[in-house]
């Protein structure tokens, strides 16, 4: 007898939702310890691994899946929720982003189903890694806006970093300059503190610390910089320097 592999009409393997890429069907599902639900799951043509559980439509998985977020707390007994909600949604509900009052989130997303909170910071950074393989400009603006939404407003100062990136690198493509070079690290956000660190970049260190000990050993001359670590504290470099006298 064949085996039955088809639910559907047009004989593609299909889940609840009839979505025929839903993560729950792929071999190596990451979800497979994902936790029974009574609640939600348990209604016709919803699936707890591809329906949003705000709008209850399918989650679409373009670029990376950037729209909705899906929550990745351990439950019960080692199996994690796995609900998901698209992002949108999700700061409509106010279940996402930074909200006050008894919710009280910090660039942090608020699980309907297990109230689970997931930093959304490490999401917002995912989007604009996205963003360098994207080659549309709405596409990017509509990534970057997901973005700029969750992080708005926090107090973290991860996020208000990140933000200030996404807000520099969208402010560029609005002025027109070209996607591969809006999205070029900009290593420093503050322009009072620019000459210093082009100071150290042309050294290529990065703090004051390494390029104190740089140019220290760069003044020890170069069979004594072979022997030395430049990790080495600063106070056995000037013992040294002492020893050796100035250049
Ligand atoms: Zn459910
Ligand atoms: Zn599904
Ligand atoms: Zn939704
Ligand atoms: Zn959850």
């Amino acid at each position: 007898m064949q085996p039955l592999l088809s639910d559907s009409p047009f004989g593609a393997i299909i889940c609840k939702a009839g979505n025929r890429i839903c993560s729950s069907l792929t071999a190596e599902n990451p979800l497979m310890g994902t936790r029974f639900c009574d609640l939600c799951c348990s209604e016709p043509g919803f699936c707890g691994d591809c329906c949003c559980m705000l709008c209850r439509k399918i989650i679409t998985l373009d670029y990376d899946g950037y729209s909705y977020i899906r929550c990745e707390a351990t439950v019960v007994d080692g199996h994690i929720c796995g609900h998901v909600s698209h992002l949108e949604c999700a700061l409509r509900a106010y279940m996402a982003g930074t909200v006050g009052g008894s919710i009280n989130l910090d660039a942090e997303y608020l699980c309907r189903y297990c109230e689970s909170r997931t930093d959304l910071v490490p999401h917002a950074l995912k989007l604009l890694n996205i963003c360098t393989s994207v080659a549309s400009y709405a596409d990017i603006e509509k990534i970057l806006n997901v973005g700029i939404c969750i992080l708005r407003g926090s107090q973290k100062s991860s996020a208000k970093e990140l933000l200030h990136r996404i807000e520099s690198i969208n402010a560029k493509l609005m002025k027109g300059v070209s996607i591969q070079d809006a999205f070029k690290k900009e290593i420093c956000v503050d322009s009072t503190v620019l000459p210093v660190v082009n100071k150290y970049q042309k050294h290529l260190v990065q703090t004051k610390l390494q390029y104190d000990q740089k140019i220290k050993l760069e003044s020890l001359g170069k069979s004594m910089k072979e022997e030395l670590f430049i990790a080495q504290p600063v106070h056995q470099l000037n013992a040294i320097q002492l020893l050796l006298g100035p250049n």
